[in-house]
């Protein structure tokens, strides 16, 4: 099966080929700039796609991400309304991102901002030695990921608490919360805030500067779903005033973070290039295989997100 390779920032081809040939043969990979027959095209690999991308596929069936996140392909004018749209789910990526939170979970607790600040300037004062169990963890998002994360922290001693969309039964990690009003129910309860939500209309801006006052003074936000869900200017006031004690930001509107940006020289932030966790090549190449199988026997690719929903 021919699968185009469709990005405007990225070269797949570099990123993926040699994994593809070795485990996913049957795949021919095409680039969209050749002068591909375009009707036989029934699968893309697709990451930032140009606006127009998807006009020269008239038969196209499934477009995969290179990623757990779809919102750039949904965000495509030109992708068809009936073309599935899947996603990739890697294990080992939830176990990253889940490490990646608990360093900065932790670092809130034990305050380790603050040793950096002394060792700089060689003063020796122990911290006060915060329990996990006086720092309670809302987690935006109970998917793949959240869950993970919610376990993980829950086996520390920390108290979790976890918001979907959909009610979910309390698990042995976390309390469940779920819809709007559950939003403002956990999000006063928690002291740090970790978002992992998927970028929809419901979610962009959610982190807003109405929902860290509802937070505990002092409270710390782990960002690491999608940048458009932050309104920076309501977080750079939220720090400012003491509402927020600090930020982890891995993810932003516009990447790389701008020179200038006031973010860079923020005491209270710390910046990483959204690096918490790629999938791996290896489960991008079982995505589009599995993908490729799905198509070639009439079923639909087992990891479709719900257009409807856009995740
Ligand atoms: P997932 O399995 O699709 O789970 C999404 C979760 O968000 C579900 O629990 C869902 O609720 C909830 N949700 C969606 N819309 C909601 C809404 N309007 N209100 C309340 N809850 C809502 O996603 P995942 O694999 O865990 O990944 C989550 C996101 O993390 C990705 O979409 C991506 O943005 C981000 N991510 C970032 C990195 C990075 O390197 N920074 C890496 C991987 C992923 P239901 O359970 O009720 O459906």
């Amino acid at each position: 099966m021919r699968c185009v390779l469709v990005s405007k920032n990225l070269d797949l081809r570099g990123y993926f080929g040699a994994e593809f040939a070795r485990s996913a043969p049957r795949i021919e990979l095409v680039d969209h700039t050749a002068d591909a027959t375009a009707e036989d095209v029934r699968l893309a690999l697709a990451w930032h796609p140009p606006d127009d991308a998807f006009e020269r596929y008239p038969n196209l069936q499934a477009v995969c991400s290179i990623a757990a996140g779809v919102d750039n392909i949904m965000a495509c004018p030109s992708l068809p309304p009936d073309v599935d749209v899947v996603r990739v789910i890697d294990p080992g990526q939830a176990q990253m991102m889940s490490g990646f939170i608990v360093w900065h979970v932790i670092g809130h607790q034990r305050g380790f901002a603050a040793f950096r600040g002394q060792q700089r300037d060689r003063i020796w004062r122990r911290g006060d030695q915060r329990r996990a169990r006086d720092v309670p963890v809302g987690i935006l998002g109970s998917g793949g990921i959240g869950q993970r994360v919610a376990a993980d922290l829950a086996q520390l001693g920390f108290p979790v608490m976890s918001w979907s969309r959909t009610a979910k039964p309390d698990s042995s990690a976390s309390h469940s919360f779920h819809g709007p009003a559950g939003l403002a129910a956990m999000v006063g309860e928690g002291e740090v805030l970790v978002n992992l939500l998927p970028l929809t209309p419901e979610t962009r801006g959610i982190l807003n500067g109405n929902l860290f006052s509802r937070m505990r003074r002092g409270g710390y936000l782990i960002q690491v779903g999608r940048g458009e869900h932050l309104v920076e200017a309501d977080l750079l006031k939220a720090l400012d005033c003491g509402q927020l004690s600090g930020a982890a930001l891995d993810v932003f509107a516009t990447e790389p973070l701008p020179q200038a940006h006031p973010f860079w020289d923020h005491p209270q932030i710390v910046i990483t290039p959204h690096d918490a966790s790629d999938v791996s090549i290896g489960a991008v190449a079982t995505t589009l295989a599995v993908t490729a199988e799905a198509i070639r026997t009439g079923q639909r690719p087992p990891h479709a997100i719900d257009r409807a929903r856009g995740y």
